[in-house]
C-alpha cells in the first residue's frame, strides 16, 4: 500500500498531499504521515510556504469514527495540530468536497484556508452526541467569534464555500484544480510578504460571548435538543474560548469531549451511526452479485406508487407507472407533478431538474409495456386476490430475471409469490409514506426469494438513498408488528381515563417525534380500523382492543382529513386542539366496556407504551424475522420517529436493563392478565441469566438464518 501522505515541491513551496481513500479520514497512518511531513519540511531550508491538500473526491472528510471505541485520541490530535500551527512559514489548506469535524478542525489549525466553490463544511459532532474535540471549539471562535461558532455547531448542518467565506473562516474561494489553485494563492502570499498567521495568536472578540448571547443560545438549544447533553457541553466548551488562552482552552475542550463520549446519548447515537451503515451486510450474501437495475415499473399510481416513482426518478432511473384506467393514471401523474412543483417552490430542485425528472416518468395502461423493466413494484390496493391477479399478469409480462416486488404492509408475500411461476424473483419492498421522503425501506424476503434478488434489493435501496432493513415474512414485518402493542396500549390507556394530549405529551417529551394518537390522526383512523377489520382473526380476543379508534371512526372522526380525530383541527392547519367530543366518545366506549376510570402517572404511560413494543422486538429476534437487534433499532429510528439519541428500542432496552423491562412486563401481567403481557422467551431468558442482548448476539453463532 502506498504512503497516505507525500511531500512534493513546486519551487520553494512544499505540497503535502494526502491520499487515504475513500474519503480521506484522518486515521492513525495519516496522522503519522503528517508528522513525518512536518519533520521533512522543517529540515529543508529555503522552503517558503506549505500547501496542505487531499487527493480524490474530498479534503479530509473527518476523523476516523471507528477509532471512537479505542483510547482517547484528543491529545494526539492536539499535539499534531499544534505542530502544524507552529510552522514558521505560511501553511495553507486547499479544500474541496465534504469537510467535516476533524477535517475542518485541521484546516482551522492551518494559517490560511481556501476552497473550491461548493465545498461543504460542518462541525456535526453534536449529532453523534459528542463535541468537536480537536480544537474546533477553541479555534473557530478565534476566527468568527463565539456566537457564530455556536450557531454553526448547534445547527450541525453543512454550509458551502460562499457561506463560509461570508462567515469568515475561509479566506477565499478558488477555482479550477485545487492543487494548482492553492499553490497560486500561496505564491501570492509569499510574494506580498505575508507570513505565518496562527489562529492561536488571535483572541476571541468578547462582544460575541456576552451572557445574553450565551443565554439566548442555551434557550434555543433547549428547544432544538430536548433530553440531550452534547449541545450544552458544546456551549460550555465554546464559551470558554472567550476567557481561556488557547492551550488551556484545548485542555478544557478535551475534558468536556471525554465527558461527552461517556454519555448514554453519544453511545446510542454512535450505535445507530454504525447500525445504519451495516444494514446491507447480510451474513451469507456478501459474495452474491446483484442484478442490474436500469429501468423500473410500478403498478398502481396512488399515494405509494407516486412516491416510489419519484424516488426512482430522483435517482435517475426511468420508471413506467401502470394503473387500471386513464382517470386513475392521470390523477396519479398529476399528484407526482404537484409534488415536484412544491419541491421547486421550496427551492429543493430547479425547474429544469423537475422537467428532467418528470421526463423519466411515463404512464401506461398496458402490461405489455413493462417487459423491459428490471424491477417492477406493485403498489395497488391491499387485497390479496387483487395482488395475486396482478402478479399473475406480471409473470406473463416481465422479462426473465426481473425483480417482482410488492409494497404490501400486511399480506403474505409467500402467497403473492406463489401466484407466479418464479417465486424466487418475488420480494417485498415496503416503502413508508411519503415514499419519496422517508428513508426506511423494509426488504421482505419470502421463503422462496433468491439470494440474488435479496442482494439486488439491498443494493437498489442505496441507489434510491434509502436505508434497507431485511426482514422475513410475518404479519406486520418488523416495524408495524412492533407498533401493534404500542398502539393498543395507548388506546387502552385512553379508555381508562387519560386524554390524548396526556398520552401523546408523555411520548413526545420522552422523545418520540410524534405521539401515537397524533400519528393516527395524520395517517387516517379509517386506515387502522380497516386493517384491523380485515385481520380480525389474527388478534387476541380482547373486547377493548382498538376500541378508541373504533369509537372515533363510527362518529366520522377520521383524523386530519376530516378536521377531527383524537384532536380537532382548523382547516389548512395541522395544529392539534383538544376536543371534548373525542374525549366523550372514548369515555362512552369505556362505560360500555365497563372500564373503570382512573389517573395515570407519566411513568406508567411510558412503560405501557414502550414495553410491549420492545417485547415484540425480542420475539422478532428470537424468530429470526430480523437478523440483528441493530436492524430493529434502525427500523424504528428511520421509520417511526423513535428518538435517535436513545439508540432505538432494543438499544434502549439494554440501557434500561433487560431485567427491569422483563419485571415491568410481569408487573402489568399481574394487573391486566397474560393476553398482552407475556414476556418474550428471549427477554425472559436473558433477564434470568443476567445477560445482555449484545452478549446473546455475539454468542448465538449460526443460529440466525441469513
Ligand atoms: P392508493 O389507494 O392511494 O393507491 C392504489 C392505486 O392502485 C390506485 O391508483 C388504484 O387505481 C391502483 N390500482 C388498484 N388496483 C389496481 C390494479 N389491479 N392494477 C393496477 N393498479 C391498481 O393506495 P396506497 O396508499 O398507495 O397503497 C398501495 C399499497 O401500498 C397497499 O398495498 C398499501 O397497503 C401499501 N402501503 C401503503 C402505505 C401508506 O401509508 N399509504 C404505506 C406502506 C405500504
Amino acid at each position: 500500500m502506498s504512503e497516505p501522505v507525500t511531500v512534493s515541491y513546486d519551487g520553494d513551496i512544499a505540497i503535502v498531499s494526502v491520499r487515504n481513500p475513500p474519503v480521506n479520514t484522518i486515521n492513525a497512518s495519516v496522522r503519522s504521515g503528517l508528522r513525518g511531513a512536518i519533520v521533512e519540511i522543517e529540515a529543508r531550508p529555503g522552503t517558503t510556504a506549505v500547501v496542505l491538500i487531499c487527493e480524490g473526491t474530498t479534503f479530509f472528510s473527518g476523523a476516523d469514527i471507528t477509532e471512537f471505541a479505542g483510547p482517547p485520541k484528543e491529545e494526539e490530535y492536539r499535539d499534531l495540530f499544534r505542530q502544524l500551527e507552529q510552522l514558521p512559514i505560511p501553511l495553507v489548506a486547499g479544500m474541496h468536497g465534504t469537510v467535516m469535524g476533524g477535517g475542518l478542525e485541521i484546516a482551522l489549525a492551518c494559517h490560511y484556508r481556501v476552497a473550491l466553490p461548493g465545498t461543504r463544511f460542518s462541525l456535526p459532532e453534536v449529532t453523534l452526541g459528542v463535541i468537536p474535540g480537536a480544537g474546533g471549539t477553541q479555534r473557530m471562535p478565534r476566527l468568527i467569534g463565539v456566537e457564530k461558532t455556536l450557531e454553526f455547531i448547534l445547527a450541525a448542518r453543512p454550509i458551502d464555500t460562499a457561506a463560509a467565506v461570508a462567515l469568515g473562516f475561509i479566506d477565499a474561494e478558488v477555482n479550477g484544480d485545487i492543487r494548482a489553485a492553492t499553490v497560486e494563492f500561496t505564491r501570492g502570499l509569499v510574494l506580498t510578504g505575508r507570513g505565518a498567521r496562527r489562529t492561536a495568536d488571535r483572541i476571541v472578540d468578547p462582544a460575541t460571548a456576552t451572557p445574553a448571547i450565551i443565554d439566548r443560545l442555551t434557550e434555543s438549544a433547549k428547544r432544538q435538543y430536548p433530553n440531550r447533553e452534547a449541545p450544552f457541553m458544546a456551549i460550555r466548551a465554546v464559551a470558554a474560548a472567550a476567557r481561556l488562552p488557547l492551550e488551556e482552552g484545548l485542555r478544557f475542550e478535551t475534558e468536556i469531549a471525554n465527558e461527552s463520549k461517556a454519555t448514554v446519548e453519544s453511545k446510542a447515537l454512535i450505535h445507530l451511526f454504525f447500525a445504519e451503515r451495516n444494514t446491507r451486510q447480510i451474513p451469507g450474501l456478501t459474495t452474491i452479485e446483484a442484478r442490474r437495475i436500469e429501468r423500473c415499473a410500478i403498478v398502481g399510481s396512488g399515494t405509494m406508487g407516486g412516491g416510489i416513482a419519484i424516488s426512482f426518478a430522483n435517482a435517475g432511473i426511468p420508471v413506467k407507472v401502470l394503473d387500471t384506467n386513464q382517470d386513475a393514471l392521470q390523477r396519479g401523474l398529476k399528484v407526482i407533478g404537484n409534488t415536484y412543483d412544491s419541491m421547486v417552490k421550496r427551492g429543493r430542485i430547479s425547474a429544469e431538474e423537475k422537467q428532467q425528472r418528470m421526463a423519466l416518468i411515463a404512464g401506461t395502461l398496458n402490461y405489455g409495456d413493462l417487459g423491459d423493466a428490471d424491477v417492477i413494484i406493485e403498489a395497488a390496493y391491499e387485497d390479496l386476490a387483487i395482488k395475486r391477479q396482478i402478479f399473475g399478469k406480471l409473470d406473463a409480462a416481465a422479462k426473465p430475471g426481473a425483480v417482482l416486488a410488492t409494497n404490501t404492509s400486511t399480506l403474505d408475500i409467500n402467497a403473492i409469490g406463489a401466484a407466479t411461476g418464479r417465486p424466487g424473483d418475488v420480494i417485498g419492498l415496503h416503502f413508508f409514506s411519503p415514499a419519496n421522503v422517508m428513508p426506511l425501506l423494509e426488504v421482505v424476503r419470502s421463503d422462496e426469494t433468491s439470494a440474488h434478488v435479496i442482494r439486488t434489493a439491498m443494493d437498489l435501496a442505496k441507489k434510491l438513498r434509502k436505508t434497507p432493513v431485511l426482514a422475513r415474512v410475518c404479519y406486520g414485518f418488523i416495524g408495524n408488528r412492533m407498533m401493534e402493542g404500542y398502539a393498543r396500549e395507548a388506546q387502552r390507556i385512553l379508555l381508562e381515563g387519560a386524554t390524548p394530549r396526556q398520552v401523546d405529551g408523555v411520548l413526545e417529551s420522552w422523545g418520540m417525534a410524534m405521539g401515537i394518537l397524533a400519528v393516527f390522526d395524520m395517517a387516517g383512523i379509517d386506515v387502522g380500523v380497516n386493517v384491523h377489520r380485515a385481520n380480525a382473526d389474527r388478534y387476541p380476543p380482547d373486547p377493548t382492543y382498538y376500541q378508541a379508534d373504533i369509537a372515533l371512526h363510527a362518529a366520522g372522526r377520521l383524523g386530519q382529513k376530516t378536521g377531527k380525530g383524537y384532536y380537532r383541527y382548523v382547516a389548512g392547519d395541522r395544529t392539534r386542539h383538544d376536543d371534548s367530543e373525542a374525549i366523550d366518545l372514548i369515555r362512552a366506549a369505556a362505560a360500555r366496556l365497563g372500564i373503570a376510570q382512573r389517573q395515570h402517572s407519566d411513568a406508567e404511560i411510558l412503560e405501557r407504551c414502550l414495553y410491549p413494543l420492545i417485547n415484540e422486538g425480542f420475539r422478532i429476534l428470537e424468530e429470526g424475522v430480523a437478523i440483528r437487534s441493530a436492524d430493529v433499532d434502525v427500523v424504528w429510528c428511520a421509520g417511526y420517529g423513535f428518538p435517535r439519541y436513545r439508540g432505538g428500542p432494543m438499544y434502549y432496552a439494554e440501557t434500561v436493563g433487560l431485567k427491569k423491562v422483563h419485571d415491568g412486563m410481569l408487573k402489568y401481567r399481574e394487573q391486566f392478565g397474560p393476553m398482552h403481557w407475556q414476556p418474550a422467551e428471549l427477554l425472559a431468558r436473558l433477564s434470568r441469566e443476567g445477560r445482555t442482548l449484545k452478549d446473546w448476539e455475539a454468542n448465538k453463532g449460526g443460529k440466525a438464518k441469513p
